[in-house]
């Protein structure tokens, strides 16, 4: 059983890994001169050893000083070159991570975009932001450092083999047996330096997270007598923060002493048969020389090449999240060939429409009704029963399973989801506002709007006058970090954002229910100008509010129970009877 988790993932990384790399596919050209640059580099740096070797066995002995000086000269070129071939590389390295990593963040926008709705209910969204910051600078890490340095170490590997092969094949086999005794015992270090690695990072995150919470929740602290409880807690966070980092920094000596015991036993065994080979005049002085600078470089490289292999694989099995998202099934498609809209009546039909969330089915079951144009329909029923659900299909969050619903006769499924939406206004209990001028919260509505024209939709909305009395009036940053308005006030900006936008079909959501008394009256007031001429479907807990709605239908586990005007359900003595009772006497 764990064998096959363990396949799983290695499956899963392989694919997120040729997930990311797909990323670099428009930079193919770049990518190409990257490799040649590397290579031009890695040969000038091997090529250094084999200039040495020159100099012990020809300079020297012969005592040349003019081929000294050209060989000198030789060497500078040389470093000229890879200096410059390296710089080339650095920035182009530099250059493909900024570009790749764009793109997948621009990727991850776009899908976000189209999963739309029911990702947003199902994952909060910090979470998508955590995952959006932590997880694309993983991926990233991958084009920036991972990519290019195996590529670049793995060629100077290649290469000085190659040298050192055709200065003494012997000697080479050597590599073998230290390189094993690395790979065999090195991995362990690396692994446990890069999980501590890992957690360290994580308890870096948890710390500050306490940090954040104990002077944001400090009146809370205070107020409950718990400072001590929780200064223990961001100790203790702290604490567990020392002792992964501890153990990672331990872990990573650990590993560099071992990696450099490996090679320098390599190397004794080296200079033991290099000792024998001189003597015996199988191999020059400046070979010997030139065999060991190549065999230390790359021995620490091919090391090296075994930690960039584990951290990158770490890295891979922390970017499944974000794998896994891209591959998420995108529920709500567009039309291919989408019917245009042009004057909307607003007329809205549902037809046997059945429908239930992936972990809760049977939510709407066999639901018809059919609200004309300009109609105004409460949904009324007890909590759960599948009102909200019922919004959601309108606006097409959701597709139902079985059954359609119908925008002036037209399956909604048929529209583009822009001219759908553009269609249909929305009033929620808690009204969202961006972190920008009362104005640009306004134009939300309708992009192209004048200033006019939003003055206009705000005193229809009874907005006007408060804007006024705001310290910069329209230009009045409102938001997270803006001035603070009042639940009313609120509502009423998200009305008037809604009268500019001239929806035929308005969804209200409980849209006073929050309120005082006195800012219900001024949401009322202005939802009356809005709500004249247009379809309504609002759901309804006070019944007050919805008393003179042409129809209410009593929504019952995802049927309708009940269905007609408040006097005739009133009279009937049913369902709505007896909510209404309830809530007088409560
Ligand atoms: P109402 O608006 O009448 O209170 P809802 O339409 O919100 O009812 O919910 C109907 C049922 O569907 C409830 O049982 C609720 O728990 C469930 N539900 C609502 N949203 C989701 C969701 N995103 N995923 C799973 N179940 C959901």
């Amino acid at each position: 059983m764990k064998h096959t988790i363990r396949d799983e993932a290695v499956r899963l990384s392989g694919k997120s890994y040729l997930w990311a790399l797909s990323y670099l596919k428009p930079y193919k050209g770049k990518l190409a001169l990257l490799v040649i640059f590397s290579l031009l580099s890695v040969t000038g740096e091997t090529l250094t050893p084999k200039v040495i070797q020159y100099i012990i066995d020809h300079v020297i002995p012969q005592k040349n000083i003019r081929l000294f000086w050209t060989l000198l000269a030789v060497l500078v070129l040389i470093h000229v070159i890879m200096l410059a071939a390296k710089n080339v590389r650095n920035i182009l390295q530099l250059t493909i991570g900024e570009l790749a990593s764009k793109d997948i963040l621009k990727a991850l926008f776009l899908h976000l975009r189209r999963l739309g709705f029911e990702h947003y209910e199902r994952q909060p969204a910090g979470e998508t932001l955590a995952m959006f910051n932590t997880e694309v600078t993983n991926v990233s890490k991958i084009y920036r450092q991972y990519l290019p340095d195996i590529l670049e170490n793995f060629f100077f590997v290649a290469v000085s083999i190659g040298i050192m092969a055709g200065i003494s094949g012997w000697m080479s086999l050597v590599i073998i047996p230290s390189f094993a005794a690395y790979y065999l015992f090195g991995p362990y270090f690396e692994r446990k330096a890069a999980h501590f690695g890992r957690l360290s990072g994580e308890g870096r995150v948890a710390f500050n997270q306490k940090v954040f919470e104990a002077v944001s929740g400090f009146r809370e602290f205070r107020a409950f007598g718990a400072q001590v409880w929780f200064h223990r807690l961001v100790r203790d966070a702290h604490r567990h923060w020392a002792d992964v980092y501890r153990a990672g920094a331990t872990y990573s000596s650990a590993r560099g002493s071992f990696r450099r015991l490996t090679y320098y036993a390599g190397a004794v065994a080296m200079i033991l048969i290099g000792v024998y080979l001189v003597r015996h005049e199988m191999m020059t002085v400046g070979g010997f020389a030139a065999f060991m600078l190549l065999y230390l470089n790359a021995m620490f490289r091919l090391t090296l090449l075994v930690t960039l292999f584990v951290e990158q694989r770490l890295i891979l099995h922390q970017t499944e999240p974000l794998y896994k998202f891209m591959h998420q099934e995108i529920h709500i498609r567009e039309p291919e060939h989408p019917v245009r809209l042009e004057k909307v009546e607003g007329r809205i039909t549902f037809d046997n429409v059945s429908f239930g969330y992936r972990d809760r089915p049977g939510v709407i079951r066999n639901f018809s009704l059919d609200i004309r144009p300009g109609e105004k329909v409460a949904f009324v029923g007890f909590s759960g029963s599948g009102k909200t659900t019922l919004m959601k299909l309108i606006g097409r969050f959701y597709d139902p399973d079985e059954g359609e619903i119908r925008l002036d006769g037209i399956p909604i499924r048929s529209l583009a989801l822009a001219d759908l939406r553009n269609a249909i206004g929305y009033v929620f209990q808690e009204t969202y506002l961006f972190g920008s001028s009362v104005k640009e919260n306004i134009r939300f509505g309708k992009p192209d709007a004048t200033d006019e024209e939003i003055i206009e939709a705000a005193k229809a909305a009874y907005a006007h006058e408060f804007i006024m009395e705001l310290p910069d009036g329209y230009d009045t940053i409102v938001g997270e970090r803006g001035i603070k308005l009042s639940g009313g006030q609120r509502q009423r900006i998200s009305i008037a954002r809604m009268i500019i936008k001239q929806p035929a079909v308005v969804l209200l959501d409980e849209a006073t229910s929050a309120l005082d008394n006195k800012s219900e009256w001024e949401v009322q007031r202005a939802l009356d100008n809005v709500l004249e001429g247009r379809t309504v479907i609002a759901i309804a807990h006070r019944l007050s509010t919805v008393k003179h709605f042409d129809r209410i239908v009593f929504v019952k586990d995802g049927q309708i129970a009940e269905i007609g005007s408040y006097d005739e359900l009133i009279a009937r003595r049913g369902l709505l009877y007896e909510l209404e009772r309830g809530e007088e006497s409560a």
